[in-house]
């Protein structure tokens, strides 16, 4: 390009100068405007990646929380159960029975449905001890309580061992009619048929107290257990080897339900 040629280009320039000057702002506008929308939509990108990664950060991380959290719960109620389990029967312990009785007492008064307690134990069992060892008492007190087990035909159905060769049946919605029968089963079932232990098989009989009734609003749990184990010891007194039933309306005046076999039963 020649001179004259370039100054023929610079020639609007001086004629429009003003012109000139407008239209470099508006461009350096324009260009500044298509700068900051193009670093606003690279910030906004940014911002919605981030959020997304925030997002699934917080997902894995409650996932993983919560399978923490169920595996908790599962070694929670492991160690519930160990805690509420009798060592020699793996039956409920005496700790469940206190607690469990408390709640199946409220539940009575709320629902006003009947509950049944069992009080039960061996008959002439420190001679079992004696005459035969430990190990062999131990071995029918694990016998009484896998059948006793065995026989409870409801869920809500509990067996505890309540200590030594006595246990606790709490039977939620049970009446007086329905606890006899069951106890009286148990007993014969017990009663029927020798239990093997390692010095061989050993005749058992049981003892057994009912007693069955809808809470009152004044009632304690004492009081079932107070009138079932009055029953039991009325039935130790009558000769063992039967079920009595404590009467529903005075706890402390029990009636004979059923007979067995009275106190021959000793080895
Ligand atoms: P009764 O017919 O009146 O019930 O007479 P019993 O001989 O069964 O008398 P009692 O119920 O008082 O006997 C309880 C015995 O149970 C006393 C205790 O030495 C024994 N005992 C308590 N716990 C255990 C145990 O875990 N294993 C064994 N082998 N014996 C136990
Ligand atoms: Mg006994
Ligand atoms: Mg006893």
């Amino acid at each position: 390009m020649t001179m004259p040629d370039f100054a023929l280009l610079l020639r609007p320039l001086q004629l429009y100068p003003w012109h000139f000057v407008v239209l470099t702002l508006l461009a350096a506008l324009f260009g500044a405007a298509l700068f900051a929308v193009l670093v606003y939509r690279r910030q906004l990108k940014w911002q919605q990646e981030t959020a997304e990664q925030l997002e699934e950060n917080i997902q894995t991380r409650t996932f993983e929380l919560q399978v923490a959290l169920n595996e908790l719960a599962d070694k929670n109620r492991i160690l519930e159960e160990q805690n509420t389990q009798d060592a020699l029967t793996g039956v409920r312990n005496r700790a469940y029975f206190d607690k469990k009785i408390q709640a199946e007492l409220k539940r009575s008064r709320r629902e006003q449905r009947p509950l049944a307690l069992v009080m039960l134990d061996i008959d002439h069992f420190k001679q079992i001890n004696d005459n035969h060892g430990h190990l062999a008492g131990d071995a029918v007190i694990r016998g009484v309580a896998e059948k006793i087990a065995q026989l409870l035909k409801r869920s809500s159905d509990h067996v505890c061992r309540y200590g030594g060769e006595e246990f606790a049946l709490i039977l939620p919605n049970t009446d007086a009619h329905g606890v006899v029968e069951l106890a009286e089963q148990i007993r014969l079932s017990i009663a029927a048929s020798p239990f093997d232990t390692e010095i061989g098989p050993l005749p058992v009989q049981i003892s057994a107290g009912c007693y069955a009734a809808v809470a009152a609003p004044d009632m304690v749990s004492t009081d079932f257990i107070h009138a079932a184990d009055q029953a039991l010891y009325q039935a130790k007194t009558a000769g063992r080897n039967q079920v009595i039933l404590a009467a529903a309306s005075d706890a402390a005046t029990p009636v004979a339900a059923s007979e067995g076999n009275t106190d021959e039963l000793v080895q």
